[in-house]
């Protein structure tokens, strides 16, 4: 293979001209990675389950400061909505120059309770969506020659955490499906991974968040729950050109929660 050209080009966090399309993008993270990607120049694909109103919200926040953007509701467990919800956006948008796969759920209970039903909702949701939509989209992506995917993980993807079994167990494959799809995909394709600490959005403030359990979250260096924008930063960082020789990479927003 011919080196290639290091020395092109300047290097920015400008998304311009590149179509993002983000799941679970009507709340948290995905809103904002939505909001971010916007401002980054990115047309936005939003995708949502059941939350048009928010979905809507979001997309009319763009619209208004200029942003080229469309909601898609998709679940992103389910192949058919998948294949159907990319080919909408690709018709709609135009083709799909980078994925955030972002949508996600959390549960906790004692593992011995834990029924293969709550097992495989678990593992649907956090990581087959993941594999779904890298199938859905990559084939483009490689036909076009350039793309950027990033998956949203867990810092308890690597710590782990009882009570959290399945959903650590989703985080970690979110890990190693990162790094082997970086690996498959290189160079033209990058695939890398944020893995947050506890972050203020919905999710952490369900009937299934103890207070104890908050308080173990919060025994980080930083003492705090990162702002969703904090964790966008990481992926508008991602999926820019600032990011280029990133491939494989777990980033960790986390306040010190993981220090590799
Ligand atoms: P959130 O609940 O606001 O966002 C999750 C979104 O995913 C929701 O909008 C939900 O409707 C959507 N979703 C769920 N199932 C879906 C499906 N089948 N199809 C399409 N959309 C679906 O919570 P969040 O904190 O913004 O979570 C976003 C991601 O960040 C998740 O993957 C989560 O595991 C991860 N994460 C969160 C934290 C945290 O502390 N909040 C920490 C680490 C990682």
């Amino acid at each position: 293979m011919a080196a290639p050209d290091i020395s092109a080009g300047a290097m920015t966090l400008s998304l311009a001209g590149r179509v993002v399309l983000i799941t679970g993008a009507a709340s948290g993270i995905g809103r904002a990675s939505a909001l971010a990607c916007g401002q980054a120049g990115a047309t936005v694909a939003v995708n949502h389950l059941g939350r048009a109103d928010e979905a809507a919200e979001v997309v009319a926040l763009l619209q208004s400061r200029g942003v080229h953007a469309q909601a898609f509701e998709a679940d992103v467990t389910r192949a058919a909505d998948v294949t159907r919800m990319v080919a909408d956006v690709e018709r709609e948008l135009g083709p799909i120059g980078a994925l955030l796969n972002n949508a996600g759920i959390i549960d906790d209970r004692p593992f011995l309770e834990t029924t293969e039903e709550q097992w495989d909702r678990m593992l649907n949701t956090d990581l087959k969506s993941v594999f779904l939509m890298c199938r859905a989209v990559l084939p483009g992506m490689v036909l076009r020659g350039e793309g950027v995917i990033v998956n949203i993980a867990s810092d308890l993807g690597v710590l782990g955490r009882e009570q959290f079994a399945p959903y650590c167990a989703a985080k970690a494959g979110v890990i190693g499906l990162t790094r082997s799809l970086a690996r498959e995909f290189a160079p033209r394709i990058r695939v890398n991974a944020v893995a947050p600490g506890p972050v203020a959005t919905a999710m952490l403030s369900t009937e299934h968040m103890s207070a104890e359990w908050i308080e173990k979250e919060l025994d980080i260096p930083q003492h705090r729950f990162a702002a969703p924008d904090e964790i966008a930063a990481t992926v508008l960082f991602l999926m820019s050109d600032l990011s280029r020789f990133y491939c494989g990479q777990v980033l960790g927003p986390n306040g010190g929660s993981v220090m590799p």
